[in-house]
Formats: C-alpha cells, structure tokens, sequence
C-alpha cells in the first residue's frame, strides 16, 4: 500500500522527471467484463477517464452502455471544493448497495485519491472501495486492478512526487470530431485556496514534437477540434525550454491545419505579447479565451497569491480584445475568500462590470485541508457568501445574455457535434466563440463545420438554423 502525504506533496525538485512510454505489456484479463467510469470536475479529468476507458479496453474490458450492467465502476475524481468531495462520498453509499447484490469492483481515481485525508476515510470508513491509484502513476492502474483481482486485496496506491511524462498512453476519446491533448501537467502557481498544486504535482510540459504529432494523428483520423490542456497553459516550455513558449506551440499546432484549435486554461500572469498575437494571426486558432479573475480587489489577489493586479488584468483583457477580432472571454471568480468585504467584493463586481464577460464559472470560497488559505482568518458566513455569489451571477448572466443577443440574426460557423438532447429535430454545436447552439437540422451535420443563421438567443445558448 502506497499512501499520500501532503507535505511531500509540496515538495517541488526541478531535475527528476522522467519521459518514458506507457508500458503496453499487459495481460488480456479483463475477458469481456464491463466498466464504467464516471467523471468528475475539469477538462483534465474528462481526459484522464478518456485515458482510463483506453486501458480498460486495451486490456479486454468492454464498455457498459449502463452502470447496472457494470462489473467494474470507476470514479475520477475532484478535489477543488468540498462539494465535489460529498457527491462521490454520496455516491460511494449508492455503489455499497449495488455491491450487495452483485460482483463488482469499484476503484477511485483522479484528485480526491491524492489527498491524505481521503484515504483515511476510505481505509476507515469506505470498505466498498476496491482499489485506488493516483494521478501520478495513472499509467499503472492496469497492474493495481489485476493485483486486486489476483489477490482479493484492497489496492491503493497514491504517489505524492513530481510525477513522470508518460508517453503513448491508451485513448479511448469520447468524441471523433473534437479532442483534448494534454500539454503541460501540474502547477506551480500555488494560489492560497487551491489544492491542485498538491494532487497535480509539479508543472511539467510535454516535449512539444510529441504534442505536435499527436495533433497530425487527430487531424488524419478527421478531427475538427483540439483543445489543448493544462491547469496554466501559458506557463508551457517553462521547465523544459529556453525559449520555446506557448506561443511557439500554438504556432507548431496551428500548421498541423487542424481545422479548430483552442486551449484551456489561461492564467493572466504568464499571459505573453506573443501568445495574444499568435492568437490574433492565425485564423485556426479560436477567438475564445478563459481567463481566471478570481477576484477585482488587489488585497484579495494577493492574498490569494495570483501575482497579478487588478490593472494588469484589465490591461491583458483590454489587449486581446483590441488585438484579437470578434473574441470572446469567460473568467472563474471566487466569492467569500477570507477578508472579503463588501468594499472588495463591489470592486470584483466593478470589475465585471467594465469587462462585460462572454460568460463566467462563479464559486462560494470553499476551504481546501492544508492549503494556506484554509488557515487564515475572517472567514466569511456562508449566508453571506450566498448573496455574493447571487448578486454576481445575476451580473453575469446579463452580460452573457447581451453578448449572446449581439449574435442575433448573424451566420456563424459552427462544429455540430450531437443530436439535441430536448428536441430530435433538432442538433448541438459550438461557436467558434464556444457558444453553445442548438441548430434545426438533422444528424447528417453531426461531426461538420456548418453555417448557422442565429433565431433566438438566451443567457446560457443560442438557436439558431443550418444555412446551406
Ligand atoms: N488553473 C486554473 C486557474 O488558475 O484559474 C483553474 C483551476 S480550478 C480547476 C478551476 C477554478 O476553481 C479556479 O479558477 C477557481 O475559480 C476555482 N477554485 C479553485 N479552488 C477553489 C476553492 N478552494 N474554493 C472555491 N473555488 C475554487
Ligand atoms: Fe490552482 Fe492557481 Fe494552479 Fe490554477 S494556477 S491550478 S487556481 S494553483
């Protein structure tokens, strides 16, 4: 048993990563037995439970349409608010039921693993977990799930070091038109209330030949879209290169001719001239950008450790759109952070105001066990936390509602990507802008970049009608 431990998780040595390539060498043993994988939080994670559906499969297990019919279920998880802890710990009460009456093995993946107190709970207290494996040695869970079906042990197994590269990693991908690809993994930035700098590891970034030939892979099997991933995208190359930046990267990728290129996500401080005029010149590259506030008050960003002003955030914001034509930008903000007052959060909501964001993730400051905000004081009373994040998204919303209604009677490009889920006539794509637009037209668009003519526009979608 391997468990985690937060203070090595901190620990950051900048000269021990490995690059190697994932080990194919494993026994078929999973004869035809079914999985599931249920994802929870970011982009990373829907990518990652792609990465796990490939190995499940490459070593003989099959898909279960239906989590009833599954002999194995998996959950990837996330650690960023306690919020996310309660619904797997709630779900964990559902799958202890499920194992009563059937064979079934249930396994923890992704940031919740990560954490020591997690794994305490689930030794002492969740006895229906099977196995876990960690972010950090992902590539073995193939070995950790054998080893619990050849010995009928628990299995955990949660590293908490720099993790590796790991190259050539199974995919089973979601979609066959749009993909993620991994650029840079980890963070550094330790920003006082997050706790991904500990579940994550260290920042490290792909060599960019490998990231580079994976895109011409995706571009021959006729993907239309790639989003490039990381937790601070602008920070690539950093602890690999000299002199090789994102905005080399986007460069290399947008000549793969991939029809769509975005990345996700932004963070304001590693944000270069370069990178804005990349995204300016190349047309493949896609006008939308997500760019973290986090908070308008310059006491609240400091104590936050954001390295960034409010000006220089309003300088950065002001340049991309000066810069780059027709774009569109959402942010994350935190309401309620320790400290917050009502001088400092009418100074976010000014923010807001003179930024008129495309759209916004919007979030009540959760504490996160060890991390340094979690030990600060003039904590905020959660009612009051409430009313800030209510008056905030009523903001939000209007804005989003506005740039949405600018769109109105427009054509604009859009990649269908599925059939409505409310309406069988009707299909699902996103702007190039990442508007989300349900389209009159039938499922011969799915997988197609189509002229749509917008008819409606509400706060969160657009409708819109294919144009021939
Ligand atoms: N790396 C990205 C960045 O720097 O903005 C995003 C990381 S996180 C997965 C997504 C968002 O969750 C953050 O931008 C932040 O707004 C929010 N978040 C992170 N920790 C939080 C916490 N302890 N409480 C509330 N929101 C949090
Ligand atoms: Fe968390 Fe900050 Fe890193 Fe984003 S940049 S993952 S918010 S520590």
């Amino acid at each position: 048993m391997k468990t985690p431990n937060m203070i090595d998780a901190k620990k950051r040595h900048h000269n021990k990563i490995e690059y190697t390539k994932y080990n194919k060498d494993i026994a078929k043993f999973g004869n035809g037995k079914k999985f599931f994988v249920r994802t929870y939080g970011c982009q990373m994670n829907e990518h990652d439970s792609e990465k796990i559906r490939g190995m499940l499969l490459s070593a003989g297990f099959i898909p279960a349409d239906d989590i009833l019919d599954a002999d194995i279920i998996i959950l990837n998880t996330c650690a960023i608010r306690e919020n996310a802890h309660d619904k797997v710990f709630g779900f964990l009460g559902v799958l202890k039921h499920m194992k009563q009456s059937k064979d079934l093995l249930v396994g923890i993946c992704g940031c919740m693993a990560q954490e020591e107190v997690v794994i305490k709970d689930i030794l002492n207290k969740y006895k229906q977990v099977d196995f876990v494996c960690g972010t950090h040695n992902l590539d073995n869970l193939l070995s950790i799930i054998k080893e619990q079906i050849d010995t009928k042990k628990r299995q955990i197994e949660v590293l908490s070091y720099e993790g590796d590269i790991v190259e050539d990693i199974p995919v089973l991908r979601d979609s066959p038109y749009s993909a993620w690809v991994d650029i840079i993994y980890g963070c550094d930035k330790f920003c006082t209330y997050c706790i991904v700098p500990y579940t994550r590891g260290m920042q490290r970034s792909r060599r960019h030949e490998e990231i580079v030939s994976e895109v011409e892979e995706l571009v021959k099997k006729g993907y239309k879209e790639v989003t490039l991933l990381g937790q601070n995208v602008n920070a690539y190359g950093k602890d690999l290169y000299s002199d090789y930046t994102l905005a080399n990267l986007l460069s290399d990728v947008a000549d793969t001719g991939i029809e769509r290129l975005r990345f996700v996500t932004s963070h304001p401080w590693d944000f270069t001239d370069e990178m804005v005029d990349i995204i300016a010149k190349r047309d493949n590259i896609m006008p939308y950008i997500h760019l973290p506030l986090q908070s308008g008050s310059n006491k609240i960003l400091k104590l936050m450790n954001r390295r960034y002003t409010k000006e220089e955030y309003l300088k950065l914001y002001n340049q991309i759109r000066e810069k780059v034509k027709d774009s569109s930008i959402t942010t994350d903000i935190i309401v309620g952070f320790p400290g917050e007052t009502e001088e400092d959060f009418e100074e976010t909501l000014s923010v807001v105001n003179e930024c008129k964001f495309d759209g916004a993730f919007t979030f009540a400051y959760s504490p996160r066990e060890n991390t340094p905000a979690a030990r600060m004081e003039d904590a905020i009373l959660e009612e009051v936390k409430m009313d800030r994040l209510h008056r905030l998204n009523e903001i939000i919303n209007k804005y989003s509602n506005e740039a949405n209604q600018r769109l109105l009677n427009k054509t604009v490009k859009c990649l269908v990507t599925s059939l409505s889920d409310k309406d069988k006539n009707k299909v699902c794509g996103y702007t190039e802008n990442m508007k989300l637009v349900n389209i009159v037209g039938d499922k011969s668009l799915i997988g197609k970049i189509v002229n749509v003519k917008i008819t409606d526009a509400k706060s969160f979608s657009l409708d819109g009608e294919y144009i021939k």
